[in-house]
């Protein structure tokens, strides 16, 4: 028998829908000879703010250099504290640490993976100098008691909103209800670049020129340097292919929220006891960047998928406190119980826009064929 192939991702499937205006974006950067900044990506920023419904949008190299971007414009540095999760992808801890200043990890939900408001106040401390929710697998973290506590402390909120682009909570969408969020573009993301790439949103203006002067440099004319920034700009090709991309989004979206209600309905159906189908909150809109079941025999059941032809994922498994390199932080095994639960049960599933039907059942078939046997 030979079995379906259904991959985690196919980017060759959304490409071949967008090849043309891809191919004819890519040659007008290559006309144009401007491959840093410029008309391309001022294009791309104003139509990501629109999209976003933020005032400023600041595009930068990565998401990883969004995060740190965003904490260098708080002039976060040696001997600070930042809160954010263990349970997200290394750039949201790493960015952090770059600086020099100590990431207080805080346990998440295990509902909806992100950030428990309710256990933020006790790791506020003198040091304290910024919070960063991420809104996981594209659903909003509960920013309003997270917002609270941040206004209470004066603290600024770092929206991590790399898998949330056009995500909403309570019709305010991700990266506008922070000081600042941060994007990526990363070629797997909802939006993919053809590359990396990354941007900022937020709705104050002096933050957002010091995000513009931060990329460049710090270069404010040119050449002449008040502060010392780093080299993180979006490139026009980049900003091209996201042009052309963007138009799309929402079409993709939907069709990514279509196939994880085929899902809910195919589990349901099946009445699997051993699969917990993710959490979507009726008070916002989750874009599913991942899919993410929790589930009994996890690693067993994602090896029997693969044999069968089914690519899953386990994001993630390490939860960022009990990495080798944040062992000087001093957290150990079960000091975030949640979040080191969700690493042993998790597991994403194909959710890709142009994922069929067909694909979907002999996914859900393939699970109930592993608990039955
Ligand atoms: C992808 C991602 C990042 C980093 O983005 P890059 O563009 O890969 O640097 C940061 N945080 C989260 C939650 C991500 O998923």
């Amino acid at each position: 028998m030979s079995p379906m192939k259904v991959p985690l991702l196919d980017l060759r499937a959304q490409y071949q829908t967008i090849r043309q205006e891809v191919m004819a974006a890519v040659e007008r950067v290559f006309e144009g000879q401007t491959f840093i900044l410029g008309p391309e990506v001022e294009r791309f920023e104003a139509a990501v703010a629109e999209y976003c419904q933020a005032k400023h949008a600041i595009g930068c190299a990565s998401g990883s250099d969004a995060l740190l971007l965003a904490l260098m414009a708080f002039g976060v540095g040696a001997g600070d504290e930042v809160i954010t999760v263990p349970y997200t992808f290394f750039a949201t801890g790493g960015a952090v640490a770059r600086l020099g200043a100590r990431p207080v990890y805080v346990d998440i939900a295990l509902d909806d993976f992100n950030l428990d408001p309710e256990l933020i106040e006790r790791a506020i401390t003198p040091r304290t100098k910024a919070i960063i929710p991420v809104h996981l697998y594209g659903q909003c973290a509960e920013m309003n008691p997270i917002l609270e506590v941040a206004r209470r402390h004066h603290l600024p909120v770092i929206e991590d909103a790399a898998q949330a682009i056009g995500a909403e909570y309570q019709g305010r969408r991700a990266g506008t209800m922070g000081e600042v969020g941060c994007f990526s573009f990363f070629p797997s993301k909802n939006l993919g670049a053809a590359g990396d790439a990354g941007l900022l949103t937020t709705e104050d203006d002096e933050l957002a020129e010091r995000l513009r002067l931060l990329r460049v440099h710090g270069g404010q004319p040119k050449y002449y340097h008040r502060v010392v920034g780093i080299n993180s700009r979006l490139d026009a090709l980049q900003a091209a292919v996201l042009n052309v991309k963007l138009k799309y989004l929402d079409q993709w979206t939907e069709a990514r929220r279509r196939n994880a209600a085929r899902y809910n309905a195919l589990f349901a159906e099946a009445g699997l006891e051993e699969v917990i189908t993710p959490v979507a909150h009726p008070d916002r809109r989750h874009i599913y960047h991942q899919y993410t079941i929790r589930c009994a025999q996890r690693d067993e059941l994602m090896a029997h998928l693969r044999r069968e032809g089914v690519g899953t994922e386990i994001y993630y498994p390490v939860p960022l406190h009990l990495q080798e390199c944040f062992a000087y932080l001093g957290y150990h095994p079960g000091a975030l119980p949640a979040s080191e639960q969700a690493a042993r049960e998790s597991l994403s599933l194909p959710v890709y826009p142009e994922l069929t039907a067909e694909m979907q059942g002999y996914v859900v078939e393939r699970i109930a064929g592993f608990y039955q046997s």
